[in-house]
């Protein structure tokens, strides 16, 4: 991987004490994250590439559908013959779904039908498939008669050969994230497997005197390390791999070893130690090293210290608030984590929903503050989770979404359309 190059002067600019609003940062990511690509590629069976992104387009290997092929049961008939009903037509024969109606031995002539399935190819002669319910079958002693009760146009109720698409046609890019639909393409165009690019490795680094792991017995004042499992989950739900290092004490020498470490992966993520506070050593550490800073800070709330930087690979000082930690993840580690991953850059999409209740907050910081999005059907509403602030993880685990509140505004009133973030995964 190699690092787009940013002028000094840019990144102090970044820097300066005002941190960059929430577009201004995001877009600042997107910039970086698009001049990342993966290298490596491996070729895995399809069911193993859900979720993983393809190195290779995936082709037509024929036409789609490879045959004219019925979507109604009924008869295939000519659209001429039936343009005054009720008409009635001989018919000649029957096609099922896997027949091939060999032309000469079951066509449709002038004043005839075939019998046809849904999926089976149509025979030659017929432009239309009149659907069952619209028909009578007549029996008379010599030959099989239907009378057809409704007209219809010439192309109704088939799918012209390679309508879909044509062989050779792309169909899915390199770059796509394989989804249960991408699957079934692979699989329609016989690519048992398929071609992804390796997975970016990405270190997650936790700082702070007081985490233990999560496995250790945690003193009065300690807490358990849960920002570096919910960060792997991130990483890996955004198509990453995590390596979990070690827990940074408050101390320059070991956060330095550990810093360094990380900077072995793709992409280096810390938690905490980004804030004013006198052992917040992260950016000291990271400034030691001469790492460039594109930002050290963001006009969000939670998440607020937000620190965004490169040092050979990138790295991202994400705050150690559990909620923070998460909401940063999802707004500024993702797309980079996405672009090391080999997808092509997806945009970061609100939805709409009305609000529930009355928000009242503090204008001058973009919010993103977990919500619970409920209803059913079309009646969807949204309300904040009740949380005691950035250390709620139990709100967060009862939120699904989050609620987005423009910096301008002090009050949103129930009834109100909000602005809303899924949480992934
Ligand atoms: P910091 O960003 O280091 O000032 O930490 C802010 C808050 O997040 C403090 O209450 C920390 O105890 C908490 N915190 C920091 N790191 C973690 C972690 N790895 N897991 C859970 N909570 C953390
Ligand atoms: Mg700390």
């Amino acid at each position: 991987m190699s690092l787009p190059t940013h002028s000094s002067s840019s990144s102090s600019l970044a820097r300066s004490a005002r941190g960059l609003s929430f577009e201004e940062a995001r877009r600042l990511v997107e910039q970086f994250a698009a001049g990342v690509s993966p290298k490596e590629v491996e070729t895995v069976d399809l069911l193993a590439g859900l979720g993983r992104v393809l190195a290779e387009g995936i082709l037509a290997d024929r036409d789609f559908p490879p045959f004219a092929r019925a979507t109604r049961d009924g008869y295939a008939v000519r659209a001429a013959d039936v343009a005054e009903i009720p008409a009635r037509l001989e018919v000649v024969g029957e096609v099922k779904a896997g027949d091939w109606p060999e032309p000469g031995v079951c066509s449709v002539g002038r004043g005839q039908a075939v019998g046809i399935m849904t999926g089976a190819p149509l025979p030659e002669g017929a432009d239309a498939v009149v659907m069952v319910e619209h028909t009578l079958p007549i029996r008379e002693p010599a030959v099989k008669l239907v009378e057809v009760r409704r007209s219809i146009s010439v192309g109704e109720n088939f799918v012209p050969r390679g309508a879909e698409a044509r062989a050779g046609q792309l169909l899915l890019d390199r770059g796509r994230r394989l989804d249960h639909a991408g699957i079934a393409i692979a699989a329609s165009v016989g690519k048992s497997r398929v071609q992804l690019f390796r997975k970016p490795r990405v270190a997650v680094l936790s700082t702070g005197d007081e985490v233990v792991e999560i496995d250790a017995m945690p003193g009065p004042a300690q807490i358990r390390n849960s920002n570096s499992y919910s960060l792997a989950a991130q990483v890996q739900n955004a198509g990453g791999e995590a390596v979990r290092l070690e827990i940074a004490p408050d101390e320059r020498g070991r956060l330095r070893t550990l810093i360094e470490e990380g900077l072995g992966c793709d992409l280096l993520l810390l938690t905490g130690g980004v804030s004013m506070g006198k052992y917040d050593l992260v950016e000291q550490v990271l400034g030691e090293l001469k790492a460039e800073f594109y930002f050290t800070g963001a006009e969000i709330q939670p998440g607020r210290p937000v620190v965004f930087g490169s040092h050979k690979k990138y790295f991202f000082g994400l705050p150690g608030n559990p909620v923070s930690t998460m909401v940063t993840f999802e707004l500024f580690a993702r797309p980079m984590i996405e672009a090391l991953a080999g997808m092509a850059p997806q945009p970061l999409i609100f939805l709409r929903a009305r609000l529930k209740s009355e928000i009242r907050t503090k204008t001058g910081l973009k919010r993103f503050l977990p919500a619970v999005l409920s209803g059913e059907f079309e009646d969807a509403e949204v309300e904040l989770a009740r949380w005691q602030g950035s250390g709620d993880i139990a709100a967060l685990a009862r939120a699904n979404c989050y609620v987005v509140i423009p910096p301008d505004r002090e009050r949103m009133e129930a009834g109100e359309w909000v602005s809303l973030l899924m949480r992934s995964g």
